[in-house]
């Protein structure tokens, strides 16, 4: 361990493709100061780390501390990770490699530094402070652009031997099927994220089927957000309306076989599709996971909503790193 607790201040970090989030938290995670700033892939890697430290030192100032008062700071991150040597190895929007995140922080902030992937800390958020709370199993899934997952379980974060896991985007569900950003075919998300759901309801109104979403967002996926999709739904484009249910039921069976596999007491939906649509996809999902788990496990679990929206990465992130320097003092 290269830096001591001292301070009772603890700073969460949401590093994203396009902005960065920061803020300062008090010693019962009340924030105190948030910054956000563009993140601007064109700097890379070196540009962006110098941006995170000073966005970081601007929330410091703004909240009257100094780096001698944090206890800690943690950091979600987007991409495979090095979560033992605080390392990113690989940002696919921000073009990073190997950029040692925990290494630099410590030496600006002289207190700990722990990074987490970023959809683990919005769910380690969400099950500390938010609608997972208190949970023995929590399993998020995050649809969005991508599909994120992430589980915490015993109020641990569920990882592998040196980065994430919970790839729930990226469970194979068509043999064949649409070739995925990973590379590989027929994943969940290559089918029921985002994109998937903007080029088939793109097709619709190109079609005349959803003639609100045309006046709305026309055919280009880039204007076809998950707002977009809400309000021709809600303008009357059921065409539109079958294929966000469609996609929501197929997430359910993927996530039939995750509760199947680790029976969590809590399935947390997030995301910007969730948040615009959130009875939707509760609805949807809940009965989808329902009907295809095991008769066993109907009904032992319960589907919520997300409730920290932009906040869960880093209260998260801020929360685990005291989890983490805490339990490694212990
Ligand atoms: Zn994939």
């Amino acid at each position: 361990m290269s830096a001591e607790t001292k301070g009772k201040y603890w700073v969460g970090f949401d590093l994203g493709g396009t902005k960065m989030l920061a803020a300062v938290f008090d010693d019962s995670f009340k924030p105190l100061v948030r910054k956000r700033k563009r993140t601007k892939a064109q700097e890379g890697a070196a540009g962006g780390l110098k941006r995170m430290i000073g966005v970081i030192q601007s929330t410091l100032v703004e909240a009257g501390i100094g780096a001698e008062d944090l206890a800690g700071i943690g950091v979600g991150c987007p991409g495979p990770l090095d979560l033992d040597n605080g390392i990113v190895l690989e940002t696919p929007n921000l073009g990073w490699k190997k950029t040692k995140v925990r290494a630099e922080l410590e030496k600006a902030f002289g207190c700990p530094v722990v990074i987490a992937n970023d959809v683990d800390a919005g769910v380690y958020g969400e099950y500390r402070f938010g609608a997972a709370r208190g949970a023995r199993c929590v399993v998020g899934v995050f649809p969005g652009t991508g599909i994120g997952g992430g589980a915490v379980y015993n109020g641990e974060i569920i990882r592998g031997a040196t980065g994430s896991c919970m790839e729930i985007g990226h469970i194979p569900v068509i043999p064949d099927g649409p070739l995925c950003g990973c590379g590989r075919r027929g994943c969940l998300e290559a089918v029921a994220g985002r994109l998937a759901v903007a080029a088939a309801a793109a097709t619709a109104a190109y079609r005349g089927e959803a003639p609100h979403l045309l006046v709305r967002a026309g055919t280009d996926l880039n204007n076809i957000r998950s707002r977009a999709l809400c309000e021709s739904i809600a303008a009357g484009d059921t065409a539109v309306e079958n294929i966000v249910r469609e996609a929501a039921r197929t997430i359910g069976w993927a996530m039939a076989g995750v509760v199947n596999l680790l029976a969590p007491d809590v399935v947390l939906l997030g995301g910007g599709l969730v948040e615009d649509m959130p009875d939707l996809f509760r609805d949807e999902i809940s009965a989808a996971v329902n009907a295809r788990v095991m008769p066993s496990y109907e009904n032992s679990f319960k589907v919520v909503v997300a409730k920290l929206a932009g906040d869960a990465t880093i209260t998260g992130a801020a929360a685990w790193a005291q989890q983490t320097v805490e339990s490694r003092s212990a």
